[in-house]
């Protein structure tokens, strides 16, 4: 028999192969073949115990991760690789639970909610309290519930079992039973309850378990540092029998403690598996030397970690280029140049990515590839243009300038709702066919004279709607040559009622629309900025022509992957963009005010994002930079200070080098960065005048110590504050001594 080769792997990995019997885990830095060994290590399973490949269990973080283990298999082993369990936890949850659905009362067809649906129960139960969305918002109730789920808590479950404080007397513990009843009502589960729910199967009816536990005699976890609690319990679970579980991971790594994941379970594996088997890789095959020292140095900051050594053959490899850019724009201008640039010189773009800290920061640089004719493709989101609520004021503007536009109006005419339903949109265009003209004629004529049109039936109010909307349109219609393109959007965007109804749904998706929808009105000003003579159409002509050249790639060499670092986890590019590395962007604003735990968490990310990088990293920063519709000035990120001088050339666009990261020291070097960059000198004044003013971060609203009252409980004071904005949580001690934890910005509260 050809024993499989292992000659690929080193030795620590090699042994990682071989103990395939009995607990294991491995905790390694980045690029350190934790993937590649467990990728081994199944097909060794399979190749040379022959193990049944439907006895192999592995979960990772996403379904392309999963696809990309499946494939690397495949091409190891003769095995049918399609009968290996490789998902992700959810799926593989939903999976057992349709298998498995009678158990719990669910018929197998079961809905799986998203977001807007788990909100729109929240409301009506809410609503049957009498308690409005001002009082509660929903998505406080949402927060509250899957921090239970999290952390692996199911309705009558005993509570000694979870690992969470949980006071069932709570205003709140009512609406999660109620909630809970109303899914089950529904035949519906959501995200959490696909694991609490497989957890409570496994409780409940210990046979099943035991099915399960006898089929899955291999048991592999990579990204472990990232499960959280419900997700431990499960792997402990289901390993419990055959205790050949391998769990993979690196707590430098660990990057969602915000969806629950908890460094703990890296802790708990030696306890819950004493006879486990702890091994480390130091040796790095992924980056070249310069880039993992000098990523070693960034992390090496964090107090919060075991620490680790780590190592590299590779060549010591080019500089880090840190480019500070004048601007967001330059700096979109600066990634396509550059990426333009390596293309030529016989570099694929499926070899290079962009990556950001937030979605919304891809907006500048999708145009820049777009305008460049470079092939993209947005990782795990949607592109700018694509968005819904960017095509709806876009369809907005096009029938402004285009009235025959029946596509854009018939998008619009009911967004937001006006009451005018599909049936309604039917009649309306059949008898806009009938009459041979436009949808919008018809709809003018409609309004106008609606006693000649009784049989479209259009209720009073839908008529006022409807007559509100040609008024507007009219109006920015007839303004339309003489009034900036960014003003008539802002009208569309506030006069349409489109605004009001996002701010009023006040859920995290509307948030983010709301954020896009201001990106666009950058947009727009940036184009008039740049444009002697700037029109609403053109501007329209201006982003269609650029979307059409998309994918419109002769070299045939793929496309550059843009997305955001949470994405990013476990992939590995020759070149890497890591944009927008400024303070407020990267560490974020919100982990500004949340004390050093959330700044390590940063700077985890950011260590995440410097090692995807195999040949040449590039950092870029702005200056400034159009946030929520104003210019900031936030200065590059603490984390380029963290890098060692002798990791890194700081570089303009240009690829002129500069005495490295200094330039933000006094104002006088500000000055004479803009002179030497020849702005314009009215702006560059305008600039440092700005800087002073903005340069203080944001602070808690409700610090710890304040007085509050909440509308439900009454006084309280605030023991602990973390996070501030959109993040700000807080932990009230109320005055009949009740402790409750709330997120702010959804929590009705008001200082005392
Ligand atoms: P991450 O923490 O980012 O998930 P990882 O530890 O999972 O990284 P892998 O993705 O498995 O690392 O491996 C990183 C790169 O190193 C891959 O290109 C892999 O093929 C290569 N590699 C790993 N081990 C070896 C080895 N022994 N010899 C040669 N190349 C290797
Ligand atoms: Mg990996």
């Amino acid at each position: 028999m050809n024993r499989m080769d292992l000659s690929g792997l080193n030795e620590q990995q090699r042994k990682a192969v071989l103990r395939t019997d009995g607990p294991v885990m491995i905790l390694a830095g980045a690029g350190s073949g934790k993937t590649k060994t467990l990728v081994t290590r199944i097909s060794y399973l399979l190749e040379e115990l022959h193990v049944s490949p439907y006895q192999v269990l592995a979960l990772t973080f996403s379904n392309k991760a999963a696809r990309e283990m499946r494939d690397r298999i495949g091409s190891m082993v003769e095995a049918d690789v399609g009968a290996l369990q490789i998902t992700t936890f959810h799926a593989f949850c939903a999976r057992i639970l349709r298998s498995e659905a009678n158990y719990l009362g669910l018929s197998r067809n079961f809905t799986i909610y998203d977001t807007s649906e788990q909100k729109a129960v929240v409301k009506a139960i809410l609503g049957r309290h009498g308690i409005s969305t001002k009082e509660v918002s929903p998505f406080e109730v949402l927060y509250y519930m899957d921090d239970l789920k999290n952390h692996g808590h199911y309705l009558g479950r005993d509570i000694s079992e979870c690992d969470y404080e949980i006071d069932q007397g709570d205003s709140f513990f009512t609406f999660y039973q109620e909630y809970e009843a109303e899914l089950h009502k529904a035949n519906a589960v959501d995200f959490g309850s696909l694991i609490t729910g497989v957890i409570q199967l496994f409780e409940k009816f210990p046979d099943v378990l035991k099915r399960y536990q006898e089929r899955f005699k291999y048991l592999l976890v990579d990204e472990y540092q990232d499960t959280n609690r419900a997700q431990f319990e499960l792997v402990k679970m289901l390993s419990e029998q055959n205790r050949n579980v391998c769990v993979v991971g690196d707590e430098d790594q660990s990057i969602y403690s915000w969806r629950g994941a908890d460094i703990r379970n890296i802790l708990d594996f030696e306890e819950v598996f004493s006879d486990a088997k702890i091994l480390k890789l130091e040796q790095n095959y992924r980056s070249s030397k310069n880039i993992i020292e000098a990523a070693t140095h960034v992390i090496a900051r964090n107090s919060q970690r075991k620490g680790k050594d780590m190592w590299t053959n590779n060549p010591h490899g080019e500089d880090i280029d840190i480019v500070e850019c004048f601007n967001d724009k330059t700096e979109g201008e600066f990634v396509a140049q550059k990426i333009r640039e390596l293309s030529k010189e016989g570099h694929p773009f499926k070899e290079m990515a962009v990556f950001y800290r937030t979605n919304t920061q891809s907006r500048l640089i999708e145009d820049n590839l777009r305008k460049n004719n470079i092939p993209y493709r947005v990782v795990g989101g949607v592109k700018f243009y694509e968005r819904k609520e960017i095509k709806d004021l876009i369809a907005y503007m096009r029938i402004v300038v285009n009235e025959k536009d029946s596509l854009a109006l018939s998008r619009i005419i009911n967004v937001p709702a006006r009451g005018i339903g599909a049936t309604t949109l039917r009649k309306l265009e059949n008898e806009a066919v009938t009459n041979n003209c436009s949808l919008w004629e018809m709809l003018d004529t409609v309004v106008a004279n609606p006693e000649n049109y009784k049989h479209i039936r259009l209720s009073a109010k839908v008529k006022s709607a409807l007559s509100h909307l040609v008024t507007l349109i009219n109006e920015v219609r007839v303004s339309v040559d003489n009034v900036a393109p960014s003003s008539l959007y802002e009208k569309l965007l506030h006069e349409s009622g489109y605004w009001d109804f996002l701010k009023s749904s006040k859920d995290y998706e509307s948030q983010a629309r709301m954020e896009n929808l201001e990106e666009l009105q950058n947009a727009i000003v940036q184009y008039e900025e740049s444009n002697k003579s700037p029109s609403l159409l053109n501007f329209l002509e201006t982003i269609t022509l650029d979307t059409s050249g998309e994918g419109d790639n002769p070299e045939n060499t793929g496309e550059v992957s843009l997305m955001t670092i949470h994405g990013a986890k476990g992939l590995e590019f020759l070149h890497v963009f890591v944009t927008g590395a400024e303070e407020n962007i990267f560490p974020s604003y919100k982990s500004l005010e949340n004390g050093e735990t959330a700044i390590e968490e940063e700077r985890r990310l950011f260590y995440v994002a410097m090692t995807r990088a195999m040949e040449k990293l590039y950092i870029t920063f702005a200056q400034g930079r159009m946030l929520f519709g104003q210019l900031r000035f936030n200065g590059p990120s603490r984390f380029l200070h963290e890098i060692p001088n002798k990791y890194y050339q700081w570089r303009k666009p240009n690829g002129s080098t500069m005495s490295s990261g200094n330039s933000w020291d006094s104002e006088d070097d500000f000055d004479d960065y803009n002179q030497d960059q020849s702005y314009d000198e009215g702006e560059a004044v305008y600039q440092v005048a700005s800087f002073k003013e903005e340069k203080s971060a944001p602070k808690a609203k409700f610090p710890k110590g304040v007085k509050i009252i909440h509308s439900l409980y009454g006084e309280g004071t605030v023991l602990d504050s973390s996070g501030y904005g959109a993040e700000e949580k807080v932990s009230i001690k109320f005055s009949d001594g009740a402790r409750k934890k709330f997120l702010v910005k959804f929590a009705p509260l008001v200082l005392a």
